[in-house]
């Protein structure tokens, strides 16, 4: 474990892209490997084992939550979540503006995208996720900061597909930031790549991946 992930957080600090370690069903004693190797971010998908171990683990850890999330869940993790990367719906920003402003805090989000060929549950359809922005969406929710855009791509060997894309995802992210964002300096990220299609995604512009099996081996 600790090979791997010394050399996949080498390659990411190269190509100056940031590394999510995905610690979902792994235990404790796992992320405290990594964690004792210096690496402070760490990525849940369920907010239930997410809160359990931020309530074990050292504080300095940055979490992400990068799963689909149910509003009502949203307020668990509302004091300490360090970025949501799956912000998908309007119903789920607005919890988590009421969320952070009860917890007296700004959070760090993601507008998740649908980029794939197969039919994914989740993330904006671009064209709906610009008619909201259109409609003044950057405002509308003061207790969230904008960070950038989340996507993945489809699940294939087809190295062509994944390429175009994340490329799909990186334009979006230019156009959003030109049209509605450009006054926002700290919308910078797009978050894109996993453990077998990261290399693909940081030629394409990647700033984020989020790498699970590769660093903490298959997930049973
Ligand atoms: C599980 C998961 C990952 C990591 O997947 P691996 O293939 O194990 O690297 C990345 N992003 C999301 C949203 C996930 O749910």
């Amino acid at each position: 474990m600790t090979d791997t992930y010394q050399s996949i957080a080498q390659y990411c600090k190269d190509h100056d892209t940031r590394l999510i370690a995905v610690s979902k069903t792994k235990p404790i004693s796992a992320i405290s490997q990594v964690y004792d190797l210096g690496h402070r971010d760490f990525g849940e998908n369920r907010v239930k084992e997410l809160v359990e171990k931020q309530a074990t683990l050292p504080s300095d850890i940055y979490w992400h939550m990068i799963g689909h999330l149910q509003t009502n869940k949203v307020k668990h993790i509302a004091p300490f979540v360090h970025m949501i990367h799956s912000g998908d719906r309007l119903s789920l920003l607005a919890e988590v503006n009421k969320q952070a402003q009860r917890a007296d805090r700004q959070i760090d989000l993601l507008l998740q995208i649908k980029i794939a060929q197969e039919e994914e549950k989740y993330g904006w359809d671009y064209a709906a996720l610009c008619s909201e922005l259109d409609a003044d969406l950057l405002h509308r929710y003061p207790y969230l900061r904008y960070r950038g855009v989340m996507g993945m791509a489809t699940f294939t060997d087809e190295e062509d597909m994944v390429r175009t894309e994340f490329r799909r995802l990186r334009e979006h992210f230019e156009e959003l930031r030109s049209t509605y964002f450009s006054d926002q300096e700290h919308f910078d990220t797009i978050s894109m790549g996993m453990s077998g299609d990261y290399k693909i995604a940081i030629e394409e512009g990647s700033t984020m991946i989020r790498v699970g099996s590769l660093i903490f081996g298959e997930r049973g």
